[in-house]
């Protein structure tokens, strides 16, 4: 991959051919989506990125204090991800996602209750498993089962009203909340239940949980993700297209017959482009006018979230378990790196007998204020308690990597704040997981904001293709409900 500016080579297919140029900022999974799909559409791609690495939010590096390559933090996808499962499926990459249909919730004091499917119709599917889950007792289920009987019904309209009210309104538990609806729902949108909107919440259970087995399946990458999205890169390159690392662009002008971006003092000049940053990075590149005053206005109702990952290499395994949900504590996820990644255990080495543990805290506000040694400490406490095992092992290293703005978060009528890809002025199109695309913040999200920024950037150009893949249908007795 190229790192210049100062002397951009575009291949073309075919040398006498004037191909449309198309400049994507940002080399996360929105810009990656995007390029690919333009790419293979016949366009000139020039990718630009601000970082030495692409995946974005989803990415790895070698952690400076460690040594050692981490993910910016773990990433899971659901078998609900149809666009996620095509792009990996462009990139020849689907190989690199191992899939588990059970999922472990743990108490502090050892106890375990295990979600996974049976042979019968959706949705109840899960019902046997959910029956027998042993950190819930008998009203606790109750409860919940009369709920999501509300959900199966249809997606609830979207109002002022936060999820923890409509749980409550439903008749929920205290435990139901804590232990089944707060733990599924920080994960997947990244806020607390009274901050996300009814509707986000609703789809989750839906198009995971009740739609069909397969929809409600986990996905863990077993390599680490720059390396998986690195191949994006590769695909473009292979369609004549160029992307560039370190390349941050500070600004752009538009003309009427292209847009001049200056990035790192060089200007690249293209027919249109792709602004797939996050939004507050957005904001920063739209020109000066009327429009970008109220789009900026717009955009910058989005609130972010963060989520924090802590790492601990052990001198020994504590736990044969790849990962767990952890109930009642602080600490959410257990993921067992040295496990799930493919490469480190097919090396066997290099810990030989030891184990790369990652604790995932979802919406961690309450650790934003805490230094790296005071959280270490509470996570290591904390995950004594569950692995009991890890009493006795030495920590050989250990590493915070907090995301202060991970994700937007699903509140309440945040919809409204997020823009569609077309833009008051014609060259310029936006993409993003913060855009129009019905998703929470996510690596699926990112995908569809990539595929519908390149569908609509081809059709302004008289050119009309289809990237965007369908959901999943519905399976058994949901047909019946959509
Ligand atoms: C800690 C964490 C955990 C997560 N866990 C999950 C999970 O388990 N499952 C899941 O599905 N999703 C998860 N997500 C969300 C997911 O990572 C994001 O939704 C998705 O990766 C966003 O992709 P994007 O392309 O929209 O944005 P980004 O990934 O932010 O990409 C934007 C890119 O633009 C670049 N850029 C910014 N400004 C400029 C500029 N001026 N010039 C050039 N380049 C620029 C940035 O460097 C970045 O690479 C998680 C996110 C975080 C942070």
């Amino acid at each position: 991959m190229s790192a210049t500016l100062t002397a951009p080579k575009v291949k073309a297919k075919n040398p006498t051919e004037k191909r449309t140029r198309v400049a994507v900022v940002g080399g996360g999974l929105a810009g990656l989506a995007a390029g690919c799909a333009l790419a293979d559409a016949g366009f000139a791609v020039r990718l630009l990125e601000r970082k030495p690495f692409l995946g974005g939010r989803a990415s790895s590096y070698q952690h400076p204090a460690t040594g050692e390559v981490v993910d910016n933090c773990q990433h899971v996808l659901l078998g609900c991800c149809t666009n996620l499962l095509d792009f990996y499926k462009r990139l020849g990459v689907e190989d690199q996602i191992r899939w588990f249909e059970q999922l472990t919730f743990l108490l502090p004091d050892g106890k375990a209750g295990t979600i996974q499917p049976s042979g019968l119709p959706a949705p109840l599917h899960a019902a046997p498993a959910f029956l027998k889950f042993s950190v819930l007792n008998l009203s606790d289920k109750l409860a919940i089962a009369r709920a999501m009987l509300a959900l199966m019904r249809g997606l609830p309209k979207e109002t002022e009203e936060n999820f923890l009210s409509w749980l409550k309104r439903h008749g929920q538990t205290e435990q139901a909340i804590s232990r089944f609806w707060a733990p599924v729902l920080i994960s997947a949108l990244n806020d607390d239940l009274d901050q996300v909107s009814v509707r986000y919440a609703a789809m989750v259970f839906r198009d995971s949980f009740l739609k069909s087995a397969e929809a409600g399946r986990m996905g863990v990458p077993a390599a680490p993700l720059s390396e998986i999205y690195g191949r994006a890169g590769e695909y473009i390159e292979a369609r004549g297209g160029e992307v560039m690392l370190r390349a941050s662009v500070d600004s752009l002008s538009v003309h009427d017959s292209a847009v001049t971006l200056r990035a790192n003092g060089a200007e690249v000049a293209a027919d249109y482009v792709v602004l797939a940053a996050p939004f507050y990075e957005t904001v920063k590149l739209l020109p000066q006018s009327a429009d970008a005053e109220a789009l900026r206005s717009q955009i910058g109702e989005l609130k972010t979230v963060p989520i924090t990952g802590i790492h601990f290499w052990f001198d020994r395994e504590v736990t044969p378990m790849e990962h767990a949900v952890l109930l009642d504590r602080t600490i959410q996820w257990m993921f067992q790196k040295s496990k799930l990644l493919r490469g480190k255990r097919d090396e066997g080495a290099p810990l030989a007998a030891g184990s790369h543990i990652e604790l995932v805290v979802s919406s961690s506000k309450s650790l934003l204020a805490m230094g790296r040694n005071e959280i270490l400490d509470l996570a290591l406490k904390e995950f004594i308690e569950f692995f009991p095992a890890a009493k006795d092992a030495r920590v050989l290293k250990s590493a915070v990597i907090k995301e202060v703005h991970a994700t937007f978060s699903p509140a309440p009528q945040s919809d409204r704040y997020r823009p569609i890809p077309i833009t008051p002025w014609p060259r310029i199109f936006l993409s993003g997981d913060w855009t129009a695309t019905g998703w929470p913040a996510t690596m699926e999200g990112a995908v569809r904001a990539g595929y519908a920024t390149a569908e609509a950037l081809a059709f302004a150009t008289g050119d009309q293709q289809k990237f965007l893949v369908p959901d999943l249908a519905a399976r058994g007795l949901m047909k019946l409900f959509g």
